[in-house]
């Protein structure tokens, strides 16, 4: 890491105390709670929300946490207490959201694969809208909402299909997608929803991309849904929010991160004097640089071509840089007076890909902390228990305060609900 890397994370500082988060040190996080470790700050997390809702000011509109960037029910409660909505794609999300304090009527519902019984358990709930993915989807939830004596709230998600070649990082708007309902066929489909008696057409919904740094795909989409809206009002169908998803980057290590204000300006200018309640759903904007990950080296392993330092953190824990090339800065807790060395930082898992950031220069010693930054998205909610991996505890800080937000798991916890065949079996 040079020495002008400044770090992407804004609670986060050095100290004769080694790196600190808010006023805690990393070390002693490290010690007391072991390694792997995800910490959180309640002061970023805070922050990331108050910067979506200074940018909205009196504009009607709700912020809809995405919870499967960070699904932890402190963070979640967090959230719950500044007012917050929440993004789902499941009924465990949901479930979650409850459980965190969460309020039912401001919680969306996304997802291409619906099932039966998520729709139910939402309905009972009374959450504020379900975005529909397909037509069928929309007859089923009819179907569902007769049963349970509801009427369903809709939006249908469509799909703008911003030009990928002015913008090649959007990867969710695109006609060869999953997601979404085409453009072309959003106007027969919304008057097939008003047209079913149990469902209560509200709004229309997006979601383009994630880790876009530039506005104009979303100003792009958001003219398109715009124009969506006003023919539908000619028909007689007045729709209450437009919802534009989540996707605002962040930055990882040099990108150039709109603030949240400078994203939202564009939208909302075109949205002046409009009526509609806006929605939107970030993840990575208000966990990613809120959340790390602790790690404690446990051999540096010099080799021909390369050195490794093998660390107690794997791609069970933080998959990002295996699933698709994630950048995570790795910092030394403690500054130390040894030579750099340059090491691949890679796990204990049997793969070759299960590396965690590669060609770092590190001062470092076995037994020492690392953390790696901007984990707070897409951390632990990706994580799993491969290789017999308990789980990493996670932890929120406040203040000077520690709150321990998830132990660490057990390994006989990992196969309580196995069981080897009855001895009765030959
Ligand atoms: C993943 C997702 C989000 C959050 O995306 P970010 O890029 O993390 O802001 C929001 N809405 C939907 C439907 C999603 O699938």
């Amino acid at each position: 890491m040079n020495q002008e890397f400044s770090f992407p994370m804004p609670t986060l500082a050095r100290s004769p105390r080694g790196l600190l988060i808010e006023q805690v040190a990393l070390a002693d996080v490290a010690e007391r709670f072991g390694t792997p470790v995800y910490v959180y700050s309640r002061a970023a997390l805070t922050d990331a929300y108050d910067a979506y809702r200074r940018a909205l000011g009196a504009r009607r509109s709700l912020v809809c946490c995405s919870v499967k960037a960070n699904s932890n029910l402190g963070v979640l409660s967090v959230f719950a207490r500044l007012g917050a909505g929440f993004d789902i794609v499941s009924g465990g999300e949901l479930a979650r959201v409850l459980a965190a304090g969460g309020r039912a009527d401001h919680v969306v519902f996304s997802g291409v694969g619906k099932s039966r019984a998520e729709m139910r358990q939402a309905l009972e709930a009374g959450i504020r809208c379900f975005n529909v993915e397909s037509a069928t989807e929309l007859e089923r939830l009819n179907g569902i909402a007769a049963e349970v004596g509801k009427t369903a709230p809709v939006a249908l998600r469509v799909n703008p299909d911003v030009d990928p070649k002015t913008h090649p990082y959007i990867s969710t708007g695109l006609k060869s997608n999953k997601f979404g309902v085409a453009f072309g066929d959003a106007l027969a489909l919304y008057r097939r929803a008003a047209a079913l008696p149990h469902l209560r057409v509200c709004g229309i919904d997006c979601h383009i991309g994630s880790q876009l740094l530039d506005s104009a795909p979303m100003v792009e989409a958001a003219r398109r849904m715009l124009d969506l809206v006003d023919r539908l009002a000619g028909e007689g169908l007045h729709l209450e929010h437009i919802d534009f998803g989540g996707g605002l980057g962040i930055r990882y290590r040099d990108e150039a991160a709109p603030t949240v204000g400078a994203y939202l300006a564009p939208l909302l200018k075109l949205f002046e004097g409009r009526p509609e309640e806006l929605f939107f759903e970030p993840g990575r904007s208000l966990t990613g640089n809120a959340g790390l990950l602790l790690t404690r080296i446990e051999y540096l392993k010099p080799g021909e071509e390369k050195n490794f330092a093998i660390v107690d953190a794997a791609m069970n824990d933080l998959l990002r840089p295996s699933l698709y090339g994630g950048w995570h800065a790795v910092v030394e807790l403690a500054e130390r007076d040894v030579p750099k060395r340059t090491v691949d930082v890679v796990g204990p898992i049997c793969e070759s890909g299960d590396f965690l950031a590669r060609g770092r220069d590190l001062a470092v010693e076995e037994g020492d902390f690392l953390a790696l930054l901007s984990a707070g998205a897409y951390g632990m909610s990706m994580s799993s228990n491969y290789n017999s991996r308990p789980r990493a505890a996670e932890v929120l800080v406040d203040g000077q305060e520690v709150h321990l937000v998830r132990a660490r798991e057990t390994v006989e916890s990992l196969y309580a609900l196995e069981c080897p065949l009855p001895s009765s079996q030959s």
